[in-house]
């Protein structure tokens, strides 16, 4: 495992880290969510990504619960919660116990200590943007749990690179701590973001990422180009059928069976080569892998070892295999 440095922070976290989406809490059992987070711990991952939103609650509380029970050095491991959505979701929350809002971040960074079981936050994400609550709010209230030692780090998810801007101008005129990372989708399907607007702001104000669905969902792995909706999988569960239109499309399915004849080529399984090709971006500061079994982690953990494989023209090939002009990367 190597650590790359959160942006600009000294903050070193392991280039793989193990997040908890749809999982912990809801598809997998509490015994797989343990397995998963010793075998991670094991290999080296440092950084445990969760959020009040997952399984309403239920996802910190068994996080909580397995780092009660593996009594792992408190510095020896970093882990997250994202505040926004509540633990009920927007629609069932009340308007107090939502958004990022002093009362609701104060509250929400409180509510993921217990659940968590931990005395501090190291990350802190607000989970997207609110556009009801005025900037200088949101920036003030993180920077005194800062100074509180309540969370170490403050970071954003899915907010535009002008809106971090406007967060670290409130933080420079007050004299305040800024987002230090922001959590973008990232894969091989999904790029813009990371590669193209945010291209300028990891120079500026040296923004750290925490990438997630590295594999489109499960998409990347090829299994759902295989069998039209493979059993057990998190796009054929129910209540997903939104997450399955956004990726499971034509085209994308199409560009994955491109692609999959590379890593044939290279010897490698189309997960593998899909969470290394997201690691050889030097702004990428740690991948965030999801796993409903500890095969599918030890697997991807293989990537580390991949990324040699990933030559520059093994790059253009896959740039190619996408559909696109083969372009020098803009990193
Ligand atoms: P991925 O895109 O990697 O999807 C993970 C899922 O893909 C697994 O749960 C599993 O699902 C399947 N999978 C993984 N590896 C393999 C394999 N080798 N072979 C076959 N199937 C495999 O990542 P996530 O979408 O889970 O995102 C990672 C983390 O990022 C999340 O856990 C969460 O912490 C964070 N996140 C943050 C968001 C935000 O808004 N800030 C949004 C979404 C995620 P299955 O077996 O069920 O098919």
């Amino acid at each position: 495992m190597e650590y790359r440095r959160l942006g600009k922070s000294g903050l070193q976290l392991s280039e793989l880290s193990l997040g908890s989406w749809l999982t912990f809490g809801k598809q997998i059992g509490n015994n797989i969510a343990e397995d998963l987070m010793k075998l991670a711990y094991d290999n080296g991952v440092n950084f445990f990504d969760n959020a009040e939103i997952y399984s309403r609650g239920e996802s910190e509380k068994v996080m909580g619960k397995i780092l009660k029970k593996m009594k792992w050095d408190r510095d020896s491991y970093t882990v997250s919660s994202k505040v926004f959505f509540g633990i009920r979701g927007l629609v069932d929350s009340k308007p107090t116990q939502k958004g990022l809002h002093r009362k609701h971040v104060v509250e929400a960074c409180e509510q993921a200590m217990k659940r968590l079981n931990v005395d501090y936050l190291d990350l802190f994400f607000c989970h997207r943007p609110d556009k009801e609550t005025p900037i200088e709010e949101t920036v003030w209230t993180m920077h005194n749990l800062i100074t509180q030692g309540k969370i170490l780090y403050w970071g954003t998810s899915e907010w535009s690179a002008q809106e971090i801007m406007e967060a670290h101008m409130v933080a420079r005129q007050y004299n305040l701590i800024g987002p230090t990372m922001e959590q973008p989708q990232y894969n091989m399907l999904h790029r813009d973001k990371v590669e193209v607007e945010f291209s300028q702001i990891y120079k500026t104000v040296g923004l750290g990422t925490t990438i997630w669905s590295p594999l489109a969902s499960g998409v990347l792995t090829g299994k759902y180009n295989k069998a039209k909706m493979p059993k057990n999988t998190r796009l054929g569960m129910e209540g997903l059928e939104w997450l399955k239109d956004k990726n499971v499309t034509k085209d994308n399915l199409k560009k994955v069976e491109q692609v999959e004849q590379i890593a044939g080529d290279l010897g490698l399984s189309m997960p593998v080569l899909a969470v290394a090709w997201c690691l050889k971006n030097p702004n990428v500061s740690t991948v965030m892998l999801g796993a409903s079994k500890t095969a599918q982690l030890k697997e991807n953990f293989k990537a580390i070892a991949a990324k040699e494989k990933l030559t520059p023209d093994v790059m253009e090939a896959i740039e190619k295999a996408l559909g696109n002009k083969p372009i020098a990367p803009a990193f």
